[in-house]
């Protein structure tokens, strides 16, 4: 059994188990980090590492911007909590009211939560409540997609695709589940800049299984507009579009899981801005505080609520049985509010999708590398899929990000591909060198794995 007991820099790591981490292989190759301010990280070896994933896709506006460190400290001043049921603080009121502000019209209802996990789950609850109210109690059914990630719930493993999330806990996977196939195609696709051209046909596998199930018995179909997490597979143009137009011909809610999308990373406020595809309800979390404090939420179709606020019984009857101790909580409220208003004073959304092309350049470069396989792009997202070694998946992936380490950048590894999505306040040729250390930490895996 591999490092039980070890220590580093005198701190006993025995404890700590880490989430989605090769525990093993983290005690070999442990990285401690220290301090973080603006695009940069410091670790224990005292070097500098540009945040080329901006945290875990969570903090676009770098970090430890004293703004935010402001709005907290005020807000733990004023009032450090208030109850979330049947009461609430002005400023959790004011933080919905903003978040429906920015989202497609329509859509302005939010839900809060402490995490896109939650958000799922409660997105998920909020369509078969929806259906049974207005007199459809067969829609229980639910639409994922493979390779999708949608946390950690029991609802938000069921609809996602990832073999390795599902088949430990089998037994606990929500009923009435299938999905789409992702849309991810190597031989029609690979290099593909932006969108690809291929694919739009693929979002009529939604009405085969509409036509095998019955669309009476479908809630809603959920998917990243850009899957994120299993290594940016960027939508082929029109398929969105296509997913709309189905759900909305058979009654089916759309979901939008922008946990990672929300707030920027695609160069609009959400990737349903950017597709030009309103869903029924999108979820966020992760960016909406900068990653500095747990926040998430659903935003909802105004009728969907009316719908279920309008059905639930007596006017003293909760409507909704559903919410968290922490949900609207103040203290990452006020964080929401800190991060929107420098989101608007610094014209972030505008930066994003000013360093997309930097990006795109930068990342395409490595098109003929040996090992590479695809390289992928949208927005300020972006991935690069090497050939895996035989016999040992994700190990390559592993040696490119420590010799981005050595190199001093940090991306992230999922399976053999490695994603980035530098924060909004990058300069162009931090990007640039992101791309470039990329460049090289690949080569140099190449020539250890020969
Ligand atoms: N949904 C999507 C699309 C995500 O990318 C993630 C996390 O990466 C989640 C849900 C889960 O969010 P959390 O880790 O905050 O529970």
């Amino acid at each position: 059994m591999t490092a039980v007991n070890k220590t580093l820099n005198g701190v006993d790591m025995s404890a700590y188990w880490l989430p989605f981490t090769p525990n093993r292989y983290f005690h070999q190759h442990p990285k401690i980090m220290r301090s973080a301010k603006g695009a940069y990280y410091y670790d224990d070896h005292g070097r500098k590492l540009f945040d080329g994933l901006s945290g875990l896709w969570c903090s676009p506006l770098g970090h430890a911007d004293p703004r935010i460190g402001a709005a907290i400290s005020q807000q733990y001043e004023t009032m450090d909590y208030c109850p979330a049921f049947q009461m609430a603080s002005e400023a959790t009121f004011s933080l919905a009211t903003r978040i429906a502000n920015m989202a497609p019209a329509g859509l302005d209802k939010v839900f809060f939560t402490n995490s896109g996990s939650e958000a799922v789950d409660t997105a998920l609850k909020i369509a078969i409540g929806y259906h049974r109210i207005m007199g459809n109690a067969s829609r229980i059914r639910m639409i994922g997609r493979d390779r999708a990630y949608h946390g950690v719930g029991m609802g938000g493993i069921s609809v996602g695709g990832m073999v390795a999330n599902r088949k430990m806990f089998a037994s606990m996977m929500m009923p009435g589940v299938d999905h789409l196939p992702h849309t991810l195609n190597l031989s029609q696709m690979a290099f593909s800049k932006g969108q690809p051209i291929w694919g739009a046909h693929l979002a009529d596998e939604l009405e085969k299984i509409v036509a095998l199930q019955d669309a009476n018995t479908i809630a809603a179909v959920i998917l990243e507009p850009v899957q994120g997490s299993t290594g940016v597979i960027v939508p082929p143009q029109g398929y969105l579009q296509k997913i709309r137009e189905i759900c909305t011909k058979h009654g089916i809610l759309l979901i939008f899981d922008e946990v990672i999308t929300g707030f920027g990373r695609l160069g609009a406020n959400f990737g349903a801005d950017r597709f030009g595809v309103v869903p029924d309800m999108i979820t966020f979390a992760k960016a909406i505080t900068n990653g500095v404090i747990p926040l998430g939420g659903v935003i909802v179709r105004g009728d969907i609520y009316d719908s279920i606020i309008a059905n639930g019984g007596q006017e003293q009857a909760i409507e909704f049985f559903h919410g968290y101790t922490y949900s609207g909580h103040p203290i990452p409220t006020a964080a929401g509010h800190a991060v929107l208003d420098i989101f608007e004073s610094d014209d972030l959304v505008n930066r994003a999708k000013a360093l997309e092309p930097v990006l795109e350049n930068g990342l395409h470069a490595m098109k003929g590398k040996a090992g590479v396989l695809d390289i992928r792009n949208f927005g300020l997202s972006g991935a690069v899929e090497l050939d895996p070694v035989s016999g040992k998946p994700g190990l390559r992936a592993l040696k490119v990000l420590e010799a981005c380490i050595e190199r001093g950048a940090l991306v992230r590894v999922a399976g053999d591909v490695i994603a980035v999505g530098p924060p909004f306040i990058s300069e162009p040729k931090e990007v640039e060198f992101l791309c470039s250390v990329l460049g090289d930490a690949i080569d140099a895996a190449m020539k250890i794995n020969a």
